[in-house]
């Protein structure tokens, strides 16, 4: 039986495996393998409402072991290390054997058909104290790791209110005025709402002095001048500093250097600026990566050096017949999963494959308590949604991907049962802050 690798069980690569699995899997025509380091999936664009504690990480979350069983393919969690071309083997660090104290935690896996879907990381450009002094939101677990940073950081406030002045603030500077920066602004003033509606109630938003930096001489500078405008004054309505045209060209205990004027004073720096691949792709293997360690795929998906490998999702530098490249979105990494299973079937089969055509949609922009975002519409026209909306088709993406990977019964399900909890569970998470 074929064995098909996919490596990162993300918003691309757990569609893809659900697909493969009730597909091939179930027919018993392939064995799949999901290869993942962690052991749940959280979709990456819930992260700053995991920071915020406006969702529980706990609920939120698919399981892939339990996953794997109800979809027909395997779970291995273990952290993708190399490839042997040669041999079609993949090397990977095992977490099991490693929990159990193996010397040897190294193992290999086999593959006919191997996906690279594990997505990217924040890119701090090599700016001097970045990596040491600022929180990242890439994955579940910085997005852990910044709440409790969060939420020690308030209590404390609430703790020590009497022995302060009215002007001690607790100040937040977030670099890159991208989709993530934005929202997780957006979300802090909110954080303190709720924080005070349970019980500390020397907090309220008028603690906070929060700055979101962005290089570019405005927020979302691929967007519309009509929707960045729109968003700053959101975002300055509730408290936010917008500074544009500031580079950064240091961080260190006190805060952020910009190129040109006075040190951003912040207590906390959380740092979402730039889009690159994990560095362990750059030149995996001998595959041809750009700058930003993104695999060079042709538009069948498969890298440019070798067909038995496809990659899909942020990893991914993808160039449309038109010269443009895909931008790393959970709307592309979707998009490529269907034409990405169909040509790892007919490749099996010495099929003709096909090729993926991007078909942007646009972004969507939520803020708490307002939502703004320009959708591309299919016929290409462009619709600018604001407010209730907005926020809708906000929550009808994530349905969505819950949809495709869960399938319609069990997205319900989903959706009741973290209803359910968040009725008698708090989200913040309190007892492990
Ligand atoms: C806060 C935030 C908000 C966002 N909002 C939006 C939005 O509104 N709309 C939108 O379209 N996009 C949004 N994005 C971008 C979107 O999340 C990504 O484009 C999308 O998740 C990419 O999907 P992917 O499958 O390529 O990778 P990911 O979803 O990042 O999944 C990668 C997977 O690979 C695994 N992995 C990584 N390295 C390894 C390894 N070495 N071995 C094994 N496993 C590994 C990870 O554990 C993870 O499960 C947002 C991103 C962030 C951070």
């Amino acid at each position: 039986m074929k064995k098909i690798i996919i490596v990162g069980g993300g918003a691309g690569g757990l569609e893809l495996v659900t697909r493969l699995g009730n597909t091939l899997g179930r027919k018993k025509r392939a064995q799949i393998t999901l290869v993942d380091q962690n052991t749940v999936h959280l979709w990456k664009p819930l992260l700053h409402e995991i920071a915020t504690g406006a969702l529980n990480d706990q609920v939120d979350h698919i399981s892939y072991q339990a996953h794997a069983l109800r979809h027909h393919f395997t779970f291995k969690h273990a952290t993708l290390l190399n490839i042997d071309r040669d041999n079609k083997r993949i090397l990977v660090s095992d977490a099991d054997l490693i929990a159990l104290g193996c010397e040897q935690t190294q193992v290999e896996l086999e593959y006919d058909a191997l996906v690279i879907a594990v997505g990217s990381t924040s890119n701090d450009f090599g700016t001097p104290g970045v990596k040491e002094h600022a929180i990242f939101l890439d994955d579940q677990n910085s997005a852990i790791a910044l709440r409790q940073t969060l939420l020690s950081t308030f209590i404390g406030f609430n703790a020590n209110y009497d022995c302060q002045s009215a002007a001690d603030k607790v100040k937040i500077a977030i670099v890159g005025g991208g989709a993530t920066g934005i929202e997780l602004a957006s979300e802090l003033p909110h954080m303190i709402k709720t924080l005070n509606a349970h019980g500390y109630a020397n907090l309220g938003t008028q603690m906070l002095d929060i700055t979101l930096v962005e290089a570019a001489d405005r927020i979302l500078p691929a967007l519309p001048e009509k929707v960045s405008a729109g968003i700053t004054q959101s975002l300055q309505n509730i408290g936010v500093k917008v500074l544009t045209k500031t580079m950064i060209v240091k961080a260190d205990e006190l805060g952020l250097y910009p190129k040109e004027g006075e040190v951003i004073n912040a207590d906390i720096i959380v740092w979402a600026a730039g889009v690159k691949a994990p560095d362990f792709l750059n030149n995996i293997a001998g595959l041809e990566t750009t700058r930003n360690n993104q695999l060079i795929i042709k538009t069948t998906l498969q890298t440019t050096r070798d067909d038995a490998i496809f990659v899909i999702g942020d990893c991914a530098s993808c160039k449309q017949e038109n010269g443009q490249l895909v931008t790393p979105t959970a709307q592309a990494a979707h998009q490529m999963v269907s034409v990405c299973a169909y040509n790892i079937e007919k490749s099996m089969q010495d099929l003709p494959l096909k090729k993926f055509k991007y078909n942007d949609k646009g972004i969507i922009i939520s803020l708490q308590d307002t939502a703004q975002g320009v959708v591309t519409m299919v016929a290409g026209k462009k619709l600018y949604a604001k407010g209730q909306f907005a926020m809708l088709i906000h929550r009808v993406l994530y349905r969505l991907h819950l949809g495709f990977v869960l399938g319609i019964i069990g997205c319900v399900r989903f959706t009741l049962a973290t209803r359910v909890v968040k009725r008698v569970k708090s989200t913040l998470q309190l007892d492990k802050k």
